[in-house]
């Protein structure tokens, strides 16, 4: 049975905590990371019918989307119902995990998942994260650099896109003179060494750089290690808000209309009017993606989907996209199933299961 912990690990590494966005609340809500994991439960929202589905299911996980507490709690006063349902969870040992824009900013998350549902092919991010990665350039003994390299990849580094263990190598002489109190690798103290060595360059995800620098410093053998961290400004195209596919086969405008409308269950899409006559280039983005609106059309898309525009918004594309609000829960509905799915493959033999409750708060009278 893996602990709460082997899970949380297990899903920060396919949607790094490192990704939220900055007025995020992602991670551990509340709960003991330690204790064995009896079972989990994935929702998109932490509602008193999932927590009492935990509760009968003896269940001391429930994974969310959406983080029950997104600003600072101040009073732990239960009568607001979140509060109280955080207070039952606690009583009850249920820990409680969110992952929210981590999750979005992954192309394998929650867009990734509505991509496929629509059917997407040649699917990537529609706005890549800034900043995400950086440069780490060494030097060292040129017949030892393919054990640094291979212990730089194992903490990963090197990796860009679908390609591993990717990094540039220039041999050259090092030097250096080692002083009173060193214990030098190479050479004498109080002699001028020249070595060697081969200048080493890798990029890493940011949020991976302790990892990095200490397996840098644990296989390094210079007792004193000369490396640079470099920012870098380029982006890459896995991580990020939104994503931006084609459709296998055109279709007209109401057609796709349609089609959204049996794929997402959505009891009404609102939609702006388009001189587009066919629909190929979808650009998607599941809850809230207003702010995405100009890069969808930056794309060239010939429609954007997403959930809770405003009026206004509805002018921004100028009829030159199709664009679609399906509904926030619709959009995301998915993420359960894409939660659950992942756990069982990772591991085969936990029960995780897809909450049985649709906790979409918003009902359509038609
Ligand atoms: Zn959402």
């Amino acid at each position: 049975m893996p602990t709460i912990g082997e899970i949380i690990n297990f899903l920060e590494t396919t949607a790094p905590l490192a990704l939220q966005e900055s007025y995020d609340n992602a991670g551990l809500v509340c709960g003991d990371k330690h204790q064995p994991c009896t079972g989990a439960i994935a929702s998109l929202d932490f509602t008193k019918e999932v927590l009492e589905e935990a509760i009968q299911k003896k269940f001391n996980l429930i994974i969310v989307h959406h983080p029950p507490i997104f600003k600072g709690l101040k009073k732990l006063d239960t009568t607001d119902p979140i509060t109280s349902q955080l207070i039952k969870a606690i009583q009850h040992n249920i820990a409680v995990y969110a992952i929210h824009t981590n999750l979005d900013n992954v192309i394998g998350g929650v867009n990734g998942e509505m991509a496929k549902r629509i059917g997407l092919i040649n699917v990537q991010v529609l706005s890549p994260l800034q900043g995400t990665h950086q440069k780490l350039v060494t030097f060292v003994p040129t017949d030892h650099e393919e054990k640094l390299s291979n212990a730089l990849y194992a903490a990963g580094a090197g990796s860009i896109g679908n390609y591993k263990e990717c990094s540039f190598k220039t041999e050259g002489i090092g030097t250096f003179l080692p002083l009173e109190g060193s214990n030098p690798f190479l050479g004498k103290v109080g002699e001028r060494e020249n070595a060697k060595e081969t200048r080493l360059e890798m990029i890493f995800p940011v949020h991976l750089q302790g990892h990095i620098i200490a397996a840098l410093h644990n296989h390094h053998p210079y007792e004193t290690v000369a490396y640079d961290i470099l920012p870098l400004n380029n982006t890459f195209r896995e991580w990020g808000a939104g994503a931006v596919g084609e459709l296998p086969h055109e279709m007209s405008p109401n057609e796709f209309l349609q089609h959204l409308k049996k794929t997402f269950e959505t009891g009404i899409i609102r939609h702006n009017l388009c001189q587009v006559k066919k629909i190929k280039k979808v650009s998607i983005c599941g809850g809230a993606g207003k702010s995405l609106i100009n890069n969808a059309l930056m794309t060239n898309s010939d429609a954007y989907v997403t959930s809770d525009l405003g009026y206004h918004d509805f002018f921004q594309p100028a009829g030159k996209m199709l664009l679609a609000d399906i509904g926030h829960f619709e959009s995301e509905q998915f993420t359960s199933d894409l939660l659950a799915a992942i756990l069982k493959e990772k591991f085969p033999t936990f029960a995780v299961l897809k909450s049985a409750h649709k906790t979409n708060p918003v009902n359509y009278f038609l």
